[in-house]
């Protein structure tokens, strides 16, 4: 089993790795060790113990762009 940073709540080091989240899919939980605390719950970066919700933030607001763009440029290419 791989090891994690501990927990920022209950200071426990027994945490698991997220496959899937609503705000990344696949990718984004991987990208940022985005771990589960098994004791209480809680959610954090495995890498670095502390909270996820920035980057989880920037991830969300980088995706929201990139579908943002892609829609217009389809938009662009089925009407002209
Ligand atoms: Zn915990």
């Amino acid at each position: 089993m791989k090891q994690f940073a501990q927990c920022p709540k209950c200071r426990n080091a027994n945490a698991q790795q997220l496959s899937f989240t609503w705000w990344g899919g696949v990718i984004g939980p991987k990208l940022f060790t985005h771990v589960k605390c098994q004791t209480c719950g809680a959610k954090y970066n495995g890498k670095t113990g502390k909270n996820n919700t920035t980057n989880i933030i920037i991830y969300f607001a980088i995706v929201g762009i990139i579908v943002f763009v892609l829609s217009f440029v389809f938009m662009m290419i089925m009407y002209l």
